[in-house]
């Protein structure tokens, strides 16, 4: 038996200010970041336009290259390439987009910022990702798009959900924000679906001092619809001067040029950080490999991980206690790994549709709802189950020298295992209180 839970006052596995900053800091800033973005100061050009000069044009270039993509556009933000992204395709608003119930919010948000209907979808309970049975169960007539998530960075089933799109023409948007580089039978995600968004946000695999977006598409209308609608619906193709002829009804959604600056000496790294990721992050599951009741992150054989986020699912009737309610496990077991010093953390308290936001349906005075039929609340199980018996690591992975902070965590959870037998009754009895208060 190792020594005393953190919790019950031992000593934590990782004190307090005895990580490294260098290990964990993310994003990762070096002399190439600093110079970007003084070329940027110097340049005077801060601004870019659907012309596409300078800083922005370029990174477009390499992330087209980097994917495999014949187009890309860079935008503000990860939502709005979502919103861009749907408004490309033109869909009618009323009309309905499947969107999975475990995700950010930002996946729903763009398809109602559109005043399209999103109809929520239960997920895999193994890959996390929209499950295609359940999306094809939720198709009705006023369907039009498929909004998938390749969430934590593992990319969804893409041929169940490119074969349902195609059997009932609905457009396939991959919201790629946090998969970038991940690939599906050997592509990358951006090019999986007819069009892709990703999110250049900080805290993102490739990100930018602040804020930014990136959309691909191999389909040439969808990419002239987007950039057309970055920049209030003009056309500025083949460096046309700007006649500010508004086109179609649009904002204004470019990206600035230090923030592209930023992410190209990001992305020049990428591979290399990409590859450090995968080494530390399958060391660390290597070190937790066959602990009871503890279920890894599975990646299935034709795809490969860009370990965005981290989730660990906990099984109590694998522990030997099936009488344990999993959300009580969870709850100790976050105490007990918080107190070793693992910043553990859920990733969404709710499914999607059980969000304040979606159940009021206030914002929008009940549109774009009041547009369709009725879209019945549906039951999301697998989504419910994963929320309540999981948690996550965030972040500190990032870092591509995270390697020996990730096994440190991984010694903390080897230990509070080995204290199981402590922690199951108080899991066991804080579920009794809990019921006796009901
Ligand atoms: C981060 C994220 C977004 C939104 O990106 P922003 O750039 O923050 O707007 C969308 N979808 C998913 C799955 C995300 O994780």
């Amino acid at each position: 038996m190792s020594d005393k839970l953190a919790m019950f006052g031992g000593t934590r596995v990782i004190g307090k200010g005895s990580v490294p900053p260098e290990q964990i800091r993310w994003p990762v800033i070096t002399d190439a970041e600093h110079e970007a973005t003084r070329r940027v100061l110097d340049s005077g050009q801060f601004t870019s336009n659907s012309t596409g000069g300078g800083e922005v044009a370029a990174l477009e270039a390499e992330w087209a290259e980097f994917v495999g993509a014949p187009h890309c556009a860079a935008v503000v933000n990860g939502t709005a390439a979502i919103e861009l992204a749907l408004a490309a395709a033109g869909i009618e608003p009323g009309a309905e987009v499947l969107v999975p119930a475990l995700s950010f919010i930002a996946s729903a948000v763009g398809a109602v910022q559109r005043m399209l209907v999103p109809v929520f979808v239960d997920i895999d309970p193994v890959t996390y990702n929209m499950s295609p049975e359940a999306a094809a169960a939720a198709i009705t007539p006023r369907t039009r798009a498929i909004l998938v998530v390749h969430l934590h960075g593992l990319p969804a089933d893409m041929t169940a959900l490119r074969a349902l799109a195609d059997r009932h023409d609905l457009l396939l948007v991959e919201d790629a924000a946090q998969s970038h580089g991940a690939t599906y039978q050997g592509r990358r995600t951006g090019t999986l679906g007819d069009i892709a968004t990703f999110s250049l946000n900080v805290v993102k695999n490739l990100p930018t001092c602040g804020e930014g977006g990136l959309i691909t598409t191999a389909d040439p209308d969808l990419h002239h619809n987007v950039v057309l609608r970055r920049q209030f619906g003009e056309d500025l193709r083949g460096g046309r001067e700007r006649d500010y002829v508004s086109r179609v009804l649009a904002g204004n959604a470019k990206l600035s040029a230090i923030q592209a600056a930023f992410t190209r000496a990001q992305l020049a790294r990428l591979p290399e950080y990409d590859a450090a990721r995968k080494r530390n992050v399958e060391a660390m599951l290597a070190a937790l490999a066959e602990l009871p009741g503890l279920v890894l992150p599975e990646v299935p054989a034709d795809r490969t991980h860009a370990w965005h986020i981290l989730r660990f699912r906990f099984d109590p009737a694998a522990m030997g206690h099936p009488d344990v309610r999993p959300g009580a496990l969870r709850a100790i077991l976050h105490r007990a790994l918080r107190a070793e010093g693992v910043p553990v953390q859920p990733y969404q308290l709710v499914p999607l549709p059980m969000q304040e936001a979606f159940r009021t349906r206030a914002g929008f005075g009940g549109y774009p709802w009041k547009l369709g039929g009725d879209v019945r609340d549906g039951e999301y199980p697998e989504t419910t189950a994963v929320i309540e018996s999981s948690l996550t690591l965030q972040r500190w992975h990032l870092n591509p020298n995270s390697g020996p902070v990730l096994l440190r965590c991984a010694e903390a959870v080897r230990k509070v295992w080995d204290h199981l037998d402590t922690l199951i009754p108080i899991a066991r009895s804080a579920d009794h209180q809990s019921k006796a208060a009901v």
